[in-house]
């Protein structure tokens, strides 16, 4: 090779050594902050045992997408996994643990949002498939809609190849008890449970992500906010992430998550007085109970609630894991 184009070549290895160490800003903060649905929680309703299973799931959950944000992966892979392992769990009302409708069938929701780009998957009154959360990501990466529902979806989720289950999979029989109960009472009940996430990666990517069996005894392919994106789920970047649960029908009135993100984009409000004036002010007034869990691009996390309890922890890049489950 002549000597020229051999500098050539070294120049060119250089630059692209360098712009892929500028592709992997491996100082920057990252984090994740997760809920396992809020609700009547009540210390003296829980035994050391429960009280220490949901502990430790949380924390595995957290763990889990704290390793992927850690390596260098996307905020999107760590939602997704964080809400696939509380969805395997019996424990929430979520995949596994999805509570019966009042048909005795479970009928689950989830949503997913990137914060980069607006992008945005979800899935409602799926029976079938095992990881709702995965098949709204299929929906927002492989297909040109926002939502699907139902048998249609369950087709989509068959194409993409994801993992398909009887309804007898989600049986569980604190669930089935809670909608003897529910149907003797004729209420549609808030069962605590649902599960989401918020992430934000080392690109300062936000991601966002809610998953559930949606409320005890519901009717005629009731949806709440779960699935409904500005609800119970959003992400952006300028702003924020924020993943709700409670009584849907509330939060879905007060477009609950995009709310927050409104607040501190035209009212330059922080992140926790803006995930406050949803919760305590707006959704309390309104009659509705529930919480938020959200994360802004500079790493605060706020975790706010108007029940008794709300199961919710955070981990953040070179702090230790933090799990709560009552009110404080
Ligand atoms: N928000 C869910 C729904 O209304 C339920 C919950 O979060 O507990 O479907």
């Amino acid at each position: 090779m002549p000597r020229n184009s051999k500098r050539v070549t070294s120049f060119v290895v250089l630059i692209l050594l360098l712009a892929s160490i500028h592709v992997y800003p491996q100082n920057q903060k990252f984090g994740i902050v997760i809920h396992g649905g809020a609700g009547t929680i009540l210390k003296k309703d829980m035994s050391p045992e429960k009280e220490k299973e949901y502990t430790e799931k949380l924390t595995e959950a957290l763990e889990a997408g704290y390793k992927i944000l850690e390596s260098g992966g996307s905020s999107l892979d760590a939602v997704e996994q964080a809400i696939r392992i509380m969805e395997d769990s019996p424990l929430f009302n979520a995949g596994k643990g999805a509570v019966f409708t009042n048909a005795g069938t479970n009928e689950l929701d989830a949503s997913i949002m990137d914060g980069k780009t607006l992008a945005a998957g979800a899935v409602a009154g799926i029976k079938h498939v095992k990881n709702p959360i995965t098949l709204a990501r299929k929906v927002m990466e492989n297909s040109p809609h926002v939502m699907m529902t139902g048998e249609g979806a369950e087709t989509f989720a068959k194409k993409q190849n994801l993992e398909i289950v009887d309804q007898s999979y989600f049986f569980t029989k604190e669930r089935w008890e809670s909608l003897q109960k529910a149907k003797q009472e004729e209420k549609l009940k808030e069962k605590h449970g649902t599960v989401g996430a918020v992430a934000i990666d080392i690109y300062g990517n936000i991601s966002a992500g809610t998953s559930t069996g949606g409320m005890t005894n519901k009717k005629w392919g009731r949806v709440g906010d779960s699935p409904i994106i500005g609800a119970g789920t959003y992400a952006n970047n300028n702003t924020c992430g924020v993943s709700a649960t409670g009584h849907g029908e509330y939060f879905i009135r007060l477009g609950a998550a995009k709310d927050v993100s409104a607040l501190m984009e035209y009212k330059g409000m922080s992140l926790a007085s803006a995930a406050e004036e949803v919760i305590f002010k707006k959704l309390t007034e309104l009659g509705g109970t529930g919480g938020v869990v959200a994360l802004d691009k500079d790493l605060n996390v706020a975790m706010i609630f108007n029940t008794e309890g709300m199961f919710r922890g955070y981990y953040l890049s070179g702090c230790e894991p933090v799990v709560k489950i009552y009110k404080e």
